[in-house]
């Protein structure tokens, strides 16, 4: 079964990017197929993956507008061990030409269709917009991974986050929901880092997972290299916890599953997206 996830957060620098790669990454050590689909015109989970942006001929906006077939535009991350759907500049325009097609928010699920079956896992990094690209990557997942910076501002613009899942999930796709909230950049010898993680775990519970990324310089200076940093420095702490984080998603997908076999329910009839 291939679980789709998109990474978002409409607030721009909060580990988006580097979250999606190292997962990414995690999930093939784990022995997992994985694919990262860049959804973001800045390329920077491409480039991130080690594929120059600058030097793609075909790309997820190729996909979207209907010029190539996924199969045709979806390269190999050799450091990752990772198939990589790339993303440039180009894919800024995709925001205006969408326009003119019809069902344009399930471009992006359409075209996974016809590759799903590939893989065990597809991550989506949006851009830090609620845009028709964002949407786009709503509607062709199954949940939703969010990641925090454990600051003043965390929990602003959360709840606008929280209800545009909730539409599309009454609207466009009835899988959606938020798989987890993630403590990234995460720094203990600041208290307030400390009071806004407690105060997530009590507002969220089960919903935040429990790994926590650490601040760490290795993960920051990982794409320079075109390395996830799970991979251009494996002993760091930064490495080391995107590698837990990788287990457990494993861990929380599969208790899922085994639940809704359980109860013998089809995986679509999810519930209400802020439901444990
Ligand atoms: P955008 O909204 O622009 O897409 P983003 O949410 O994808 O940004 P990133 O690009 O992943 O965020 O991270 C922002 C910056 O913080 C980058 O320079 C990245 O290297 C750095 N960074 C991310 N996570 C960590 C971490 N755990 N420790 C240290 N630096 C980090
Ligand atoms: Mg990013």
């Amino acid at each position: 079964m291939t679980r789709i996830f998109v990474v978002a957060n409409q607030k721009g620098g909060v580990g988006k990017t580097t979250t999606t790669v190292n997962l990414a990454a995690a999930l093939a050590r784990h022995g997992q197929r994985t694919l990262l689909v860049d959804l973001d015109p800045q390329g920077n989970a491409t480039m991130g993956s080690g594929i120059d942006k600058r030097k793609l001929v075909r790309t997820v906006y190729h996909v979207l507008i209907g010029l190539c077939d996924i199969a045709e535009a979806t390269l190999w991350s050799d450091s990752g061990k990772y198939a990589v759907l790339p993303a440039n500049r180009e894919l800024a325009g995709a925001e205006v030409e969408l326009v003119d097609f019809e069902a344009r928010e399930t471009r992006l699920a359409e075209a996974l269709g016809a590759v799903r079956d590939r893989y065990d896992f597809i991550l989506i990094d949006c851009p830090p917009s609620l845009s028709m690209l964002t949407l786009n990557g709503f509607c062709a997942a199954q949940g939703v991974i969010i990641p925090m910076q454990c600051e003043y501002f965390a929990l602003e613009g959360l709840s606008d986050l929280v209800n545009t899942i909730r539409k599309v999930h009454a609207n466009f796709n009835t899988d959606l929901q938020v798989i987890g909230l993630l403590r990234v950049m995460f720094d203990p010898r600041v208290t307030l880092s400390q009071q806004v993680s407690a105060q997530l775990e009590q507002h969220f519970g089960g919903k935040v997972f429990r790994t926590i990324i650490p601040r760490n310089v290795r993960l920051a200076e990982a794409p320079s290299h075109g390395q996830p940093g799970v991979v251009f420095d494996p002993q760091s702490k930064g490495a080391r916890a995107y590698l837990e984080f990788g287990a457990e998603l494993i861990e929380r997908v599969r208790a899922v599953e085994a639940v809704r076999r359980a109860a013998n329910r089809p995986a679509a009839a999810s519930d209400d997206p802020r439901s444990e």
